[in-house]
């Protein structure tokens, strides 16, 4: 078993052997991580209209990361300096506690189809419910490949909603995100609910709000792991009870939980977009919009609690194309979408738990301005070893900006020879 400690000061080099000492990767793997081998010209023209270039951000991994008493290398892209540090502090606390356990309560998908200009909204949805299952089958008919891998059309729910007569198709798409297989099935099942309402279709596409999609992630954190123990401990569920009634403080609590999940789902090729426009809908889904997760005190442990919607794939859409994507499902173990969604929960809950922690103690600045002297430097255009003469001398300042980084480096350089 390689050691990991003191990971995050080795250099490149030295973290890549360690990962190799562990992992089994491919040759092409092997070469993504020997080489930093990235998406191809060819492929990326393919992806795109207009496209001129390929835009590079950093991977990086939290390793050992403790879910459901498996140990995991998450893969992370992200710009955000202080993401990696805090999502790798945290799953150390945290699986120092037991880690973090995840249920999928479900997988489907639901797509809809808009019926409007209708002579009677209840009629046609009569009507509707009494060809329930001729439409289930309409709609496999019109993707029936993923009937063979044990999917395919589950449900129909019907709503009124003002003037639209709302058609709500729920269906298992395995180890895809599914928006191309639901958007087929709703435009094949669209005629004859036509037919059948004597209405209109306005359309007919997926919905991001994915409710049968749910992760929930949890973490009890004994207070004697957490560094100002329960004091910390009952900050925390304050903190929590504050994103609850305040939107302001929700949006932030969130972009928090975010910064992990992004930063995972990216690394994933999965469609950060879809992902993102679900969970805020969540977030909002008695009215008002709230934090996502939930912090209490239960014996002498810091319970966390995190559900969202998290329809992530491990097929379709682009995730064979990247080499990275294919890299960091390597170095995740090839895991199925609902583990992957599990993951994707744990580190949005690490990431919460590692941004409250520092916010109801020392508040982030500290932390963040002190990840953020080395960009500072790299911006002033320090090189090779001067970064980190400039970002320490940064350091020890009271208050860092660019003007600052490029008169520390003027100054070394003056001393060099
Ligand atoms: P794809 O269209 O790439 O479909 C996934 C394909 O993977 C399936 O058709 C299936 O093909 C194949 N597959 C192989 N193995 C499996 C398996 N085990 N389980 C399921 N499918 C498997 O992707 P999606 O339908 O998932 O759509 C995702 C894409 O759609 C993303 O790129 C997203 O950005 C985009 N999109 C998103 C929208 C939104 O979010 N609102 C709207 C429209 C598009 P087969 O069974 O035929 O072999």
């Amino acid at each position: 078993m390689p050691s990991y400690s003191g990971f995050h000061k080795k250099t490149r080099q030295e973290r890549l052997d360690i990962l190799m000492q562990e992992k089994t990767f491919t040759p092409e793997a092997l070469e993504t991580l020997n080489t930093d081998r990235n998406l191809p010209e060819p492929i990326a023209g393919q992806m795109v209209e207009n496209h001129i270039g390929t835009f590079a951000l950093p991977m990086s991994v939290v390793p050992e990361m403790l879910v459901n008493n498996e140990t995991y290398t998450l893969p992370l892209v992200t710009e955000e300096p202080s993401v990696v540090a805090a999502l790798n502090y945290a799953s150390q606390i945290i699986g120092k506690s037991g880690g973090f356990a995840t249920s999928v309560q479900n997988r489907l998908m639901i797509g809809q189809v808009a019926l409007y200009d209708l002579p009677d909204l209840e009629e046609a949805k009569a009507t509707i419910c009494q060809h329930k299952a001729e439409i289930i089958d309409l709609a496999n008919a019109s993707h029936p490949s993923i009937l063979k891998r044990g999917g395919g059309a589950r449900d129909l729910r019907l709503d009124i909603k003002e003037d639209f007569l709302i058609v709500y198709l729920l269906a298992d798409v395995k180890e895809a995100m599914g928006a191309n297989m639901i958007n087929n099935m709703l435009e094949g099942i669209k005629p004859y609910l036509v037919e059948l309402s004597q209405g209109q279709a306005l359309m007919a596409i997926l919905s991001n709000y994915a409710t049968e999609s749910l992760v929930t992630a949890t973490c009890r954190i004994a207070f004697d792991r957490i560094p100002g123990g329960q004091e910390t401990a009952k900050k925390i569920t304050l903190a929590s009870r504050l994103a609850q009634v305040d939107p302001y403080r929700a949006a932030t609590h969130n972009k928090g939980i975010f910064n992990g999940i992004d930063a995972l789902v990216l690394a994933t090729g999965n469609d950060w977009r879809a992902i993102e426009a679900g969970c805020h809908a969540y977030a909002c889904q008695d009215g008002q919009y709230r934090g996502l997760s939930s912090w209490s005190i239960v014996d002498d442990q810091l319970v966390g609690t995190l559900t969202l919607p998290m329809p992530i794939a491990t097929v379709g859409g682009s995730i064979g194309l990247n080499p990275k994507v294919k890299l960091a499902f390597e170095l995740l173990g090839h895991p199925d979408a609902k583990t992957l969604a599990g993951l994707v929960a744990s580190a949005g809950l690490a990431q919460n738990f590692a941004a409250l922690r520092a916010l109801v103690t020392t508040g982030i600045q500290a932390g963040h301005m002190k990840l953020q002297a080395k960009s500072l430097a790299m911006l002033a255009g320090a090189q090779g070893d001067d970064i980190e003469i400039v970002a320490q001398k940064l350091r020890e300042g009271q208050h860092t900006n660019l003007e600052k980084a490029k008169n520390i480096l003027e100054e070394l350089r003056k001393n060099q020879p």
